[in-house]
């Protein structure tokens, strides 16, 4: 599986917002401001999936122009759209609110919704998708384990710690990992978390992700790896 790192940050930082591509089909989180970057650096001529973690709008908010670009350049494109409750009725509300209504119609055609539950596995194409709620405050924020062919990649989305985090590290060979703060929150994991996680599980390579300027700082004083804008990271 390819992974290309999109965004690494979370929103104050220089860094994009987080946002992957895997095997460049699936379009995994749509930060403010990423469709730029998409549009200039990886294109959309085989997306086919998209997957929404949460609502926040740095993993959300340009996914109406994404569906513009979509609609505009593949006119016939059949899109999966897998997100929390509520996707359809948000995405018909942003084609409203920033003039695009004439997409509405297209909205019906051409996108199936699939709304992300715990515990809920799918199949879409050759990928098997389980969902997981995470921890984000009180927000319906979804984790996801990924399997293509027996490869296993955990996605925690935004997420503090909670039991179903240590499920995706328990199966996953790799997983991209919610390191935003410096501190125990409900909202995110910490640098502290992260790295106790690592020994815990040392047969799941964690790819630090969602970074905040202070985690860099701390990671860097700790000599800990972590990713970046434009990173790839191949799982086989
Ligand atoms: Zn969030």
């Amino acid at each position: 599986m390819k992974i290309q790192i999109v965004g690494s940050g979370c929103t104050w930082t220089r860094e994009l917002s987080t946002s992957y591509i895997i095997n460049d089909e699936i379009l995994f989180d749509v930060p403010q401001g990423s469709f730029k970057t998409l549009y200039l650096d990886y294109g959309f001529d085989k997306i086919s999936t998209i997957v929404i973690s949460h609502f926040h709008s740095d993993h959300f908010a340009d996914l109406h122009i994404v569906l513009d670009y979509i609609f505009r350049h593949f006119p016939k494109r059949k899109l999966t759209i897998l997100a929390p409750k509520g996707c359809a009725q948000r995405v018909q509300a942003m084609f409203r609110l920033f003039e695009l209504s004439h997409l509405l119609p297209h909205l019906e055609e051409f996108v199936t919704f699939i709304e992300c539950e715990n515990g809920k596995k799918l199949k879409l194409g050759k990928y098997s998708f389980k969902c997981f709620k995470m921890l984000h405050g009180s927000l319906d924020s979804y984790g996801f384990l990924i399997d293509e062919g027996g490869n296993k990649v955990g996605f925690t989305g935004d997420t503090a710690m909670c039991n179903n985090l240590h499920k995706i590290l328990k199966k996953a060979k790799v997983c991209f990992i919610d390191t935003a703060g410096v501190e125990v929150t409900q909202k995110h994991l910490c640098v502290g978390e992260v790295v106790g996680l690592a020994k815990e599980y040392p047969d799941c390579n964690l790819v630090k992700i969602h970074l905040s300027s202070y985690a860099m700082q701390e990671l860097d004083y700790l000599g800990e790896s972590y990713s970046r804008d434009g990173d790839v990271v191949i799982v086989e």
